[in-house]
């Protein structure tokens, strides 16, 4: 089964391979086509029967107790970062599928030990990279995101993702028809404090909250060369002001917050044209929401005030605010006494970046535990983690999917 794993994980990161060992396969592209198809094909190897929601989620179904609806859900994405790397939600998902397998035939051979069933889901659009917001699909399983308004999200060509999702024939019918009793995920780090403390599992218990603030800045185009400067109305030195004060404010802070501007987009992008439009995406993140929130305020007040005298206007154009979550205490209780039985070392720690699993928690009892990854690099070509780790992650996880399906309660 491990071997399968690392075979598997070579082979899908030929879809949308990069050349310096990387993934770039961005939600509902031809690459994650590709890769669906692979998964899709993987799927009925093995005699799971396979199913497609309109937002384009996959669910493989091992129907271990035909006659009972309740499922528990393990799974993860495919999609990736534009500079994504190889391990990122791609492990959860194929961990998932064979963990899928080991159960099921775990489950045939102690007749009458499972009490539910067992599904594997391919979430659409985690990362957030071509459609925003992220977590696309696991939010409207949950309910949190209206499947329509999900659809209509555009990628910064005008695409929609249901039209993005057509082209690629993942667009399906009607969501499936077992119950969720649970969800697990499995997911590589993405930081550094397993490596750090030589630690196999970590088993999530919530997350960091964060605020994602996208401000346009409004200024007006003019030749670069005989405008005066004075009278320069110039949107992209208003944004780099207001980039520098969101550090040097996170900086003297002290509240330990992180924080980052990305994703710049600038009009009209000629080299001889001041900016007159500038967006840019800003984020913070804290274990305590109000922290991330009150930075926020302050950042945007300070922002405002220090790009006044540029003649530049701040448009908001998204305020996203994600609670610190907390996950589900008794499957972290039970992630960690099974890793533990395993005989591996297991502590339990907060999440920083966004999983699949948030998302769902707020419809089922959801769970999320993570393998080390190698210099906490990550959405990274470099992105790693061994072998041995990402083996023992497998492990317990067949562990933990054969206790939820089997416990009584
Ligand atoms: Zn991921």
């Amino acid at each position: 089964m491990a071997r399968t794993l690392h075979d598997l994980l070579a082979a899908f990161a030929r879809h949308g391979g990069t050349p310096d060992g990387g993934v770039r396969r961005l939600a509902a592209s031809a690459e994650d086509g590709a890769a669906r198809d692979l998964l899709a094909a993987e799927i009925r190897r093995r005699g799971l029967g396979l199913a497609v929601d309109p937002i384009g989620n996959m669910f493989a179904m091992a129907g271990l107790v035909p006659s009972v609806r309740e499922a528990v859900i393990v799974g993860s994405h495919l999609d990736s970062q534009p500079t994504g790397g190889r391990y990122d939600g791609t492990y959860g998902v194929l961990a998932g599928l064979l963990a899928v397998e080991a159960v099921a035939a775990r489950a045939a051979a102690a007749p009458h030990a499972a009490r539910r069933n067992l599904v594997l889901a391919n979430w659409t659009n985690e990362e957030g990279a071509r459609f925003q917001p992220s977590l696309t699909g696991s939010s409207v399983y949950a309910g949190t995101l209206p499947g329509p308004a999900a659809g209509d999200l555009v990628d910064g060509e005008g695409v929609r993702l249901a039209a993005a999702l057509d082209a690629i024939g993942y667009r399906g019918e009607a969501p499936p028809s077992f119950e969720p009793a649970r969800y697990v995920e499995l997911h590589v780090e993405q930081g550094s404090r397993l490596e750090a403390g030589g630690i196999d599992i970590g088993v999530v218990t919530g997350a960091w909250a964060a605020r994602k603030t996208s401000l346009v800045f409004h200024g007006e185009p003019s030749h670069t060369g005989p405008m005066p400067m004075e009278r320069r109305r110039d949107a992209l030195r208003a944004a780099a002001r207001a980039i520098d004060l969101h550090y040097r404010e996170i900086e003297t802070s002290g509240t330990g917050a992180h924080a980052s501007a990305a994703r710049i987009t600038v009009f009209p992008n000629s080299p001889n044209v001041t900016p007159s439009r500038v967006q840019v995406w800003f984020e913070f993140r804290h274990e305590d929401e109000a922290i991330a929130c009150t930075l926020g305020d302050r950042f945007l007040a300070g922002a405002k005030s220090a790009v006044e005298p540029l003649g530049v206007g701040i448009e908001i154009a998204a305020d996203e605010r994600r609670g610190a979550a907390a996950l589900d205490p008794h499957g972290a209780a039970l992630a960690l006494a099974t890793a533990r039985d395993l005989g591996f070392s297991a502590v339990s720690m907060k999440t920083v970046a966004g999983h699949d699993a948030l998302a769902l928690q707020r419809r089922v009892p959801s769970s999320l535990m993570f393998v080390p990854s190698r210099g906490g690099l990550s959405h990274n070509a470099a992105e790693f983690t061994d072998e041995a780790a990402l083996d023992k992650g497998l492990a317990v996880l067949v562990e933990l999917l054969w206790r939820m399906v089997t416990e009584a309660r």
